[in-house]
């Protein structure tokens, strides 16, 4: 008789919130990665690479993990939820411990991380990438109850299922209403992406019906791009309402699916309210946010500015110029690797890195639009938009370049995922 495969020691291990292997060594350095999204695992299996010699621990919620990207083409109902979920099998068939557990705390002062449970994980350094969380409480009537009955879907999972079912039962020619939030928030045009994707599939099953987007800003990311797009696919389906015309969503009422703005009440068949957000809940209880919303950093290793030994990336942090995006997260967890393995060797990082960001969205299946980023710290250690580099897709293009861009955020997505979960 055999032992179990790796794949069912992790799925013990996991079941039972133990680590998975391999076993901590005594003598090396441990460093304890918290979230196994795109920043973390990015970092997490960059350090096991570059520094085999380090023990890496890497803290999931959960054994498997539903991507934000992609997400939109669910609720378009081209693709199911299981397209865009992955399991940590390959990152521990790496070398890392994965470990599945919450973290309640990072304590930089005693250097452990404190899990829900109560066991305590040591750390030499730490890096965190717990992402975001909805700001319940910043909208009046916008609670987790409320998310039931008006999906925020703005971490991946039962609510993207939620609100694409919501949609295909949406009445004939109905109104899907979407509240978006001022900036900062994760993924600045993805709101926009989700209106689009939407439309394509209500174009199909519901021609009648119509969508508002009651926007917390004047403009948004690519939007000359997006209405281009709009009015040649979708035309008179999509209404975008502007800050200054609505003037900020007041409250929401679950119960008769209304959105109440400043100057004017939005009654929709589904309603998808986009919140505020902040850094997850263990970045700001762990005091890595200060008395703010988003941690703060050294822009140049990420190290964070209230507790040192402890680095912060992706959305969680303000990262100069950097959008919260899963692109700009996994080059951060790349970049901050190297940063750690340099100090675990006692040696100084490179502090000339170039870092790029890609925001591809797409209008249909076969329309892809983008914005792309490159950034570098300046002589004040910001990190910086470096200028006359990246830019958006040419407006006014033919479908070709529409199509050939859909294919490469498809090619982006497969070839990223695999990288870190495959
Ligand atoms: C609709 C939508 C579409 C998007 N499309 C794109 C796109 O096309 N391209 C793109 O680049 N980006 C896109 N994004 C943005 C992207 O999803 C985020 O920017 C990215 O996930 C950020 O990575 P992260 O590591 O900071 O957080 P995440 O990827 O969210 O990873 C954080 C992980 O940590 C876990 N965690 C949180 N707290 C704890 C804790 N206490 N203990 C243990 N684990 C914890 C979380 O549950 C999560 O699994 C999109 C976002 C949305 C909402």
């Amino acid at each position: 008789m055999t032992g179990p495969t790796r794949r069912q020691t992790l799925a013990m291990a996991g079941s039972a919130g133990l680590l998975a292997a391999p076993a901590l060594s005594a003598g090396r350095a441990h460093v304890v990665v918290v979230g196994g999204g795109f920043g973390g695992t990015a970092a997490a299996r960059t350090l096991k690479e570059i520094a085999p010699d380090t023990d890496v621990t890497l803290v999931v919620d959960a054994d498997r993990f539903s991507t934000c990207p992609f997400s939109n083409l669910v609720l378009a109902d081209e693709i199911p939820l299981s397209r865009i979920t992955f399991g940590f099998d390959a990152v521990a068939a790496a070398g890392v411990s994965v470990r599945v557990g919450v973290a309640a705390e990072i304590d930089a002062a005693r250097k452990v991380v404190v899990l829900q449970d109560g066991n305590e994980i040591g750390f030499d350094r730490a890096i965190v990438s717990p992402g975001i969380d909805l700001n319940f409480g910043a909208i009046p009537g916008y609670d987790a109850g409320a998310a039931q009955r008006m999906p925020h879907a703005w971490k991946a999972g039962v609510q993207t299922e939620l609100l694409r079912d919501q949609i295909g039962a949406m009445p004939p020619g109905g109104t899907f209403v979407m509240s978006v939030p001022n900036n900062p928030y994760r993924c600045p045009p993805g709101p926009y992406e989700r209106a689009s994707l939407v439309a394509h599939r209500l174009s199909r099953i519901n021609p009648t019906a119509k969508i508002i987007i009651v926007d917390g800003k004047d403009s948004f990311s690519k939007q000359s791009l997006f209405m281009e797009g709009w009015d040649r696919l979708y035309p008179g389906m999509i209404t975008h309402v502007p800050f200054a015309e609505n003037g900020g969503v007041k409250d929401v009422d679950a119960a008769t699916l209304t959105v109440e703005a400043a100057f004017e009440t939005f009654r929709g068949d589904v309603v998808n309210v986009i919140p505020p957000q902040t850094a997850a809940g263990v970045a700001l209880r762990s005091g890595l946010a200060g008395d703010g919303d988003w941690c703060q950093i050294d822009q140049a290793t990420f190290e964070s500015e209230t507790a040192p030994g402890v680095h912060v990336l992706g959305d969680a942090a303000i990262v100069g110029d950097m959008p919260k995006s899963g692109f700009s997260a996994s080059v951060q967890g790349a970049v901050c690797a190297h940063v750690v393995a340099s100090w675990l060797k006692g040696a100084e990082p490179v502090s000339d890195a170039v870092l790029l960001n890609t925001c591809y969205s797409l209008l249909s299946p076969d329309y892809g639009i983008s914005v792309a980023g490159v950034y570098r710290v300046n002589a004040e250690g910001r990190l910086k938009s470096v200028r006359d580099a990246g830019g958006n897709s040419p407006m006014a293009a033919d479908d070709g370049v529409r199509q050939a861009e859909a294919g490469f955020a498809l090619s982006w997505y497969d070839t990223l995922t695999r990288q870190l979960f495959g």
